[in-house]
């Protein structure tokens, strides 16, 4: 076989369906997010990015950025080895810690990324409970679906956020089985939000357990960062709840807080846990001072909000639907591939705005968007650039606009 060909060809057929993903080489700036220098040679030097899943600006945070680099002066740079041989620093155990107060749980385990923390601990629970079921929301993200891919186990997907097909595929499985519901509570590309409550009220009619991606959502809601749960008083229903340091947080890293037998239990049977090296002690001090800053300080959660709603309710004004949702998360929606690819190439080109377009097989094909993040690090200007821009192009393209 010529492989060189075979990958060739692959790509070419990625590129002419417009599906090719091109990465923006940008610079981000700490202390002037969401400013970033840029290298793409058909942009601007500096460009405003409105597409960073640093939702509250937290990568810039001097409480953060005073805790990595005293933890990078005083432990070095890695942590030196797995968690079992030499690699738990005391920041991991803070860490942990830290984040089980954050759930109201007994533990917490931290994985190197969110990724890593739904794969191992899914396929781990789901293969070494014996006969296992998982039942998996239609839209769970790629972690969780190749996690429980992982664990072999029986798997059966309900419809999205609709707890009564979730019951309907319950009642005709063997009531004796271990079952466990996987689910997140805001959906990350059209921002939608699980009907927590009634999911955990269907699981305990089966007996199920309940697993929780809030990676969305923690840092941004509950009165303290829980999350969607915290701010509906749900976290105690939840068996695991699952979430990242990498989005809200601004840092990196995945977790997951629930039970001292739970976690031990991953613990001592994850090979995503076991054979990995920790993560730099530099990482863990400042996700920890990310974490306790919110939840104390209200003021990045209320900026964010009051950017959000002042996008949706620009683009509203000059007839660019987004997708209505009650969370953070504003798609406005192209569904066309190569229209989508075109009008973020141009709004970068020409106005310095870095929106990267979102294709299949991110959305379902037919579905492709801008997905635009406000954070209370947009300012008043930032955000008339980018109404400005988006309503030239819309002009341009002869995209459809709402009638007023
Ligand atoms: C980004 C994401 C993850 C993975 O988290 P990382 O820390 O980025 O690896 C998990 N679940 C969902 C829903 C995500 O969007």
């Amino acid at each position: 076989m010529n492989f060189e060909q075979f990958f060739e060809d692959r790509l070419r057929a990625l590129k002419d369906e417009g599906n090719y993903r091109v990465f923006a080489d940008i610079e981000r700036k700490r202390g002037s997010f969401p400013v970033a220098a840029c290298h793409n040679p058909d942009a601007p030097e500096e460009v405003a990015v409105w597409c960073s899943n640093d939702y509250l600006g937290m990568g810039q945070h001097p409480k953060v950025l005073e805790a990595m680099h005293d933890a990078l002066d005083s432990c070095g740079a890695g942590a030196g080895g797995t968690r079992n041989i030499s690699g738990t620093n005391h920041h991991h155990v803070l860490l942990e810690r830290e984040l089980a107060d954050l759930h109201g749980k007994e533990a917490a385990l931290i994985f190197t990324s969110g990724y890593v923390s739904n794969w191992a601990t899914l396929s781990t629970l789901a293969g070494r409970i014996p006969g296992c079921i998982v039942m998996s929301d239609a839209l769970n993200h790629a972690s969780m679906i190749e996690g429980v891919r992982h664990s072999r186990c029986e798997k059966h997907i309900f419809k999205h956020n609709d707890p009564e097909d979730l019951a309907r595929r319950l009642a005709v499985l063997d009531p004796d089985a271990p079952k466990l519901i996987a689910f997140e509570s805001v959906y990350s590309m059209d921002g939608d939000i699980a009907p927590i409550k009634e999911i955990c009220d269907v699981a305990d009619e089966f007996g199920a357990m309940t697993y929780l991606d809030e990676v969305h959502a923690v840092g941004l809601y509950g009165p303290r960062g829980g999350g969607i749960a915290e701010r509906e008083g749900l976290m105690d229903r939840l068996t695991v709840i699952e979430g990242t340091l990498g989005k809200a947080y601004g840092v990196l890293g995945g977790y997951i807080a629930a039970s001292t037998a739970l976690c031990d239990f991953v613990r001592s049977f994850a090979s995503g846990f076991i054979f990995t090296t920790a993560l730099p002690p530099a990482v863990a001090a400042g996700a920890c001072a990310s974490i306790r800053h919110l939840k104390e300080s209200d003021v990045e959660r209320r900026g964010q909000q009051a950017c959000v709603a002042e996008v949706r309710r620009r683009l509203r004004l000059i007839g660019i639907t987004t997708l209505e949702n009650d969370s953070h998360i504003v798609p406005v929606m192209v569904k066309d591939p190569v229209k989508c690819k075109w009008i973020s190439d141009w709004l970068m080109a020409n106005h310095g705005i870095y929106v990267q377009p979102i294709n299949y097989p991110t959305v379902p094909k037919g579905t492709e968007r801008l997905r635009l993040t406000p954070s209370p690090v947009h300012s008043p200007a930032d955000i008339d650039r980018l109404v400005r821009a988006l309503s030239e192009i819309w002009s341009q393209c002869q995209l459809a606009r709402a009638v007023a």
